[in-house]
């Protein structure tokens, strides 16, 4: 295991070779101002030690990333009542897809795909207090660190140009499973995708979900039974049309974000993150994908 950090560099070595990167995403304006060649690539253990490479430490747009998070401390405060407004089968479509939800009165597929993403919003504003800011002190708590904060200007530059995201928060709204103001539903969902972290600090967040549902300073957060349903529903739907060919080449459950993200892990045994902007076209990071295949195929660590 104590090799990882060799491994980490070797692969980030391999990568630098790569000659297309994708395509960084441009439909949140702000997004599209990030430097294409960013690779980081950051692994935390069981134990709590850091392995990390390239701009592992520099922080970038988390994106949908944020909704493990939010699905997290919706699931705390719910229990399985949540299901009853948000289902669990993977969706095979894009993440912004609006179809199934008009076939499925209202009910999105997952929570992973952004119809399911609003519906959680909306059950977190109904019960807390001050919801973006009791959302980031969640987060914050996590992973143990103060300095993780929301991206204003993504958050305004997605506001004014999140039209799907509009119209997918009217449609669940005229079928009854939005409670609150479609308004306050959108501004809670564009803060949370604004979340700023580096790949160190998402390894550390997502710590619970590869402990049992404990911080590194053993504080619960989910129960073993919760972390279990929110790791099936990350390796189901956590890569949208694309999350068979990531269980496929990667072997892990993990999440992935429009800026360029990636986080997975292996239950009991390491948190991953990446970082490299340019996306595939499903949306997801094109080197960290590559990056994370390589990882677990040469490691041989992966839930499979
Ligand atoms: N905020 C983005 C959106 O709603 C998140 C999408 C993503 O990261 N896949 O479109």
């Amino acid at each position: 295991m104590n090799n990882f950090q060799n491994i980490l560099e070797h692969i980030a070595r391999d990568i630098e070779l790569v000659k297309d990167r994708g395509t960084v995403a441009s439909y949140i304006p702000e997004l599209a101002h990030v430097d294409k060649n960013k690779f980081g690539m950051h692994l935390i253990d069981a134990q709590g030690n850091h392995y990390g490479t390239g701009d592992s430490e520099e922080g970038f747009s988390i994106q949908s990333i944020s909704k493990v998070l939010s699905l997290s401390q919706a699931f705390a405060i719910m229990g399985d009542k949540l299901w009853e407004r948000v289902d669990v089968e993977p969706s095979g479509d894009p993440f912004n897809h609006l179809s199934l939800l008009e076939l499925e009165h209202g009910i999105p597929r997952n929570p992973l795909i952004n119809a399911g993403a609003l519906v959680i919003a909306d059950v977190l504003i109904s019960h807390l207090e001050n919801p973006k800011a009791d959302f980031l002190a969640y987060v914050r708590k996590m992973a143990n660190d103060e300095n993780i904060n929301y991206d204003m200007d993504v958050a305004a530059s997605e506001s004014k140009t999140g039209y799907t995201n509009y119209a997918a928060a009217n449609l669940l709204k005229s079928y009854g499973n939005i409670k609150n103001d479609v308004d306050d539903v959108l501004d809670f969902y564009f803060h949370q995708c604004s979340l700023k972290m580096s790949c160190r600090q998402l390894t550390e967040v997502f710590y619970i979900f590869m402990n049992r549902g404990k911080c590194r300073r053993g504080n619960a957060f989910l129960n073993i039974n919760q972390v279990k349903r929110v790791n099936a529903i990350m390796l189901t739907c956590g890569f949208y049309d694309e999350a068979g060919e990531f269980a496929f080449e990667v072997g892990l459950p993990g999440k992935s974000g429009v800026g360029g993200g990636i986080v997975a892990l292996l239950p009991n045994q390491f948190c991953i993150a990446t970082w490299s902007p340019g996306l595939n076209v499903k949306g997801n990071s094109k080197l960290g994908m590559i990056a994370l295949e390589q990882f677990t195929t040469q490691t041989g660590l992966s839930i499979f």
